[in-house]
């Protein structure tokens, strides 16, 4: 199997930080699910060409009757398409954190390094670009994340953005 930046380095520390946020629920796109013989295969339920790799559901509440304490809640879909950002210098190690994906020797995390092959640097396909723009139009907010730090930033915006249209972000139930 050839080397995945998005897939198998970007994705899972994305996801990890992600399992930390309270108010974000995770769709994973497209569906992919195991054959019998251990292959991911992608599933028939596709959201069409170009969609965002990750679908992230982010709840918010709103007081509808201020004072009187009536509430209504919701959520927002935040899209994000991972796409592998420019390999930087890796040093003799070879080796990038697995939290902040920086190479090891600039990482200030303690978290576990992890040896890479280079790779290059991913670009947003025109279908996808396509379909980022349409899904935009139609209220759903798409980000490209290269980096766990793009992925902190787009979450921030998002919670800033609901909070200035009166939606408080709030956990999910059951977390915390
Ligand atoms: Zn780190």
């Amino acid at each position: 199997m050839t080397f995945s930046y998005e897939n198998q380095v970007l994705r899972p520390a994305i996801l990890l930080l992600l399992g930390a946020e309270p108010d974000v629920i995770v769709h994973v796109a497209p569906v992919e699910h195991l054959t019998a013989a251990g292959a991911r295969k992608r599933s028939a339920a596709e959201l069409g060409k170009g969609c965002p790799d990750l679908l992230l559901s982010v709840r918010w509440r709103a007081q509808t009757v201020p004072g009187v304490g009536a509430q209504v809640h919701g959520a927002q879909w935040v899209c994000f398409e991972l796409k592998a950002p420019p390999c930087p210098d890796l040093g003799d190690e070879g080796t990038i954190c697995t939290r902040c994906l920086r190479s090891s020797r600039l990482c200030g995390c303690g978290a576990r390094a992890q040896k890479v092959p280079r790779w290059s640097a991913g670009s947003v396909r025109r279908e996808q670009r396509e379909t980022h723009e349409a899904w935009e139009r139609g209220g759903r907010w798409v980000t490209v994340v290269r980096t766990p730090a793009d992925a902190r930033l787009a979450l921030h915006e998002a919670r800033r953005r609901l909070r200035a249209a009166g939606l408080e972000p709030v956990a999910v139930e059951g977390r915390s």
